[in-house]
């Protein structure tokens, strides 16, 4: 049952800490208030990837940012969450973003930028269970996402994953030190096949 669709702790975990980063200890029990997800407020999760979270608790969490920070804040939040969340997971549990062991060092920037795209990809198609692909093009690679907590904040007319566009800025910045233009240009949420993510090869100046 797609309401059931299972994550694990350590996702979470990482996203309300991430959370309390950027909003503070009361904004995040504001957040968990209006989500509905009160058994998360002063209960952290264990940092484990037994999957005792859902998509539609993932979901509710980033809508309930938007609902409490506004429509006109929610984009920059949600990608500053997203920033934090990589900080957590690259510190706490390297695993879940496929990244130990990914030697980058050698390598020039777009193929950095490869690398690491393709790591997270793995590691969220495998432990996170959202099938996950990247397409290289000319000048920009696709990352495609065929399931996204998304789908449980109802239904939308603009793309709302800003906390992945977060992860994205994150991982891209700490693999080549550089900064990306980054959209989400289809969203399952509106109604698309994916959530996709073009991400422009070329760096931003400065
Ligand atoms: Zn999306």
């Amino acid at each position: 049952m797609a309401e059931e669709k299972r994550m694990p702790n350590v996702m979470q975990r990482n996203l309300l800490a991430a959370v309390a980063d950027v909003l503070g200890e009361n904004g995040l029990k504001a957040v968990l208030n209006v989500a509905g997800l009160q058994r998360f407020i002063d209960n952290p999760l264990p940092n484990d990837m037994e999957l005792g979270v859902t998509f539609a608790d993932y979901g509710m969490t980033q809508q309930a940012v938007e609902d409490v920070v506004g429509p006109k804040g929610a984009k920059m939040m949600l990608t500053r969450i997203g920033r934090a969340t990589f900080r957590y997971a690259l510190e706490e549990r390297p695993a879940v973003l496929g990244l130990v062991g990914v030697a980058l060092k050698a390598l020039p920037t777009g193929a950095r930028m490869k690398v690491v795209l393709a790591s997270l990809a793995r590691a969220a198609t495998k432990d996170v269970h959202q099938p996950t692909d990247i397409e290289e093009h000319d000048d920009h690679f696709l990352f495609v996402v065929d399931e996204c907590p998304c789908r449980w904040r109802g239904k939308k007319d603009k793309p709302v994953c800003f906390v992945t566009v977060g992860v994205l800025h994150g991982a891209l910045h700490w693999a080549t030190g550089k900064r990306f233009n980054i959209e989400e240009v289809s969203c399952i949420a509106m109604g698309d096949t994916a959530c996709r993510y073009r991400i422009d090869k070329e760096p931003l100046e400065g």
